[in-house]
């Protein structure tokens, strides 16, 4: 498996924003979990370009025949995801991230780099896990990647969330000039709070 960074289909900005991204309304108490069985998992990978087809379907051929396995990297998927989220939420906040979300972090890093490896890509080098085919956990080790990037880069800045109150929670990457994003644009945040305010005008208006 030899992903190229720039086809990924990254709505977010950043790969591990996405993956944060994938419990739904994630900061109101009612989320709505995406990634309900590890297939979800390996169709969200294959959606945003991290595996093609044929790795996606051996991936899930496989899952169907180890499901406690399966099982169990996905539980390990979702515990990932909510430290990830956690610490972009604080940064994006301006507080400062628990240090159990960092250590949990720090786990899939250091399984993701036992496994890494150089190998030679089109016009240069590309990460590569090598024989790593078959690992549940493969989708994590780029996503751990992309958020250890982000974390230690001046991107870390730029993670923003979605001001939204209703608990919309979308985690985005601002590429604003003066990083004035607030909203998610997903679906429709910006434009409610606009109504809102409208409303609120003209009913204080009358
Ligand atoms: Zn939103």
């Amino acid at each position: 498996m030899a992903t190229v960074k720039s086809q990924l289909k990254s709505e977010a900005g950043r790969l591990c924003l996405d993956f944060a991204n994938t419990l739904d309304w994630h900061a109101s108490d009612h989320p709505i979990e995406k990634l309900t069985t590890y297939a979800d998992l390996v169709a969200w990978a294959h959606k945003i370009g991290l595996l093609n087809e044929p790795a996606a379907r051996q991936l899930s051929d496989r899952a169907a025949q180890h499901p406690r396995i399966a099982q169990a990297a996905l539980e390990k998927a979702r515990t990932l995801r909510e430290a990830i989220y956690a610490i972009f939420v604080a940064v994006a906040h301006g507080e400062t991230p628990e240090m159990a979300d960092i250590e949990s972090v720090n786990t899939t890093l250091a399984e993701m780099l036992n496994r890494s490896r150089l190998v030679q890509g089109e016009g240069g080098f590309v990460w590569d896990w090598g024989g790593a085919e078959d690992d549940f956990d493969q989708v994590l080790w780029w996503v751990v990647q992309s958020a250890t990037e982000v974390m230690t880069s001046d991107d870390l800045q730029r993670v923003g969330q979605c001001a939204d109150d209703r608990g919309c929670g979308w985690l985005f990457y601002d590429t604003s000039k003066n990083r004035t994003r607030r909203w998610c644009d997903m679906r429709g945040c910006g434009n409610r709070a606009k109504a809102r305010r409208h409303y609120a005008k003209v009913t204080s208006d009358e």
